[in-house]
């Protein structure tokens, strides 16, 4: 369980380090995912990023920010395994491998795969999860209905719906804060629909 502290600490780091980020990227045509790497210890930010799909398709917000971690000097760059990753939406299938592969064991995330694809417009996470890796295999039993694409929880990593944990807590304040991070996401989804097709992003 995420405490209320930890929960408007982490909203801070979306509202404050990455969406300003990602309101510049949205208007140069990268879609709206953004990332930060945080000490666990006190949740004190080591790296903020966002897309930028329109230098590489492969620099999704996450895969940006661990690039940018890993570039920090070897002093000045924590053990992964002492940081928490955050991501304002639910990591693509590259961007959960990109932190496996990283050595990171915990990410929390805002919004899901379904808010991507529902309220962002943004379908490729579930379908290239359900297309690339979990096409039923036609000599073997079909996936069970309603099966998750991903262990949400495995050997890796621990992932956290962290809108799930701010309904959970109850706190008003909290909830409020949600929704006023959605409309500000609303916005900068309008300003990315607006311009998509025209950087040149492979699957905009
Ligand atoms: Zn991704």
């Amino acid at each position: 369980m995420t405490t209320t502290a930890e929960l408007n600490r982490l909203l801070d780091v979306i509202e404050k380090d990455i969406a300003p980020l990602t309101a510049k990227g949205v208007v140069s045509g990268n879609k709206l995912f953004g990332a930060a790497i945080l000490r666990k210890s006190d949740l004190s930010l080591v790296v903020a990023e966002t897309n930028n799909e329109t230098q590489n398709p492969l620099w999704h917000g996450e895969i940006h920010a661990i690039k940018r971690f890993w570039e920090l000097p070897a002093g000045e760059r924590p053990d992964p395994k002492e940081c928490y990753f955050l991501c304002t939406h639910e990591p693509c299938s590259l961007c959960l491998s990109g932190i496996t592969w990283s050595g990171f064991d915990v990410f929390g995330y805002l919004f899901s795969h379904t808010d991507s694809a529902e309220s962002f417009a943004i379908p490729y996470d579930i379908q290239i999860l359900k297309g690339v890796y979990a096409v039923p295999d036609p000599d073997r039993d079909a996936p069970a209905p309603g099966r998750d694409l991903y262990n949400r929880v495995n050997e890796y990593f621990t992932s956290i719906n962290l809108a799930e944990q701010v309904s959970a807590s109850g706190e008003p304040d909290l909830i409020a804060r949600v929704r006023t991070i959605g409309e500000l996401y609303d916005e900068l989804s309008a300003t990315y629909q607006q311009g998509k097709g025209n950087a040149g992003i492979p699957l905009s």
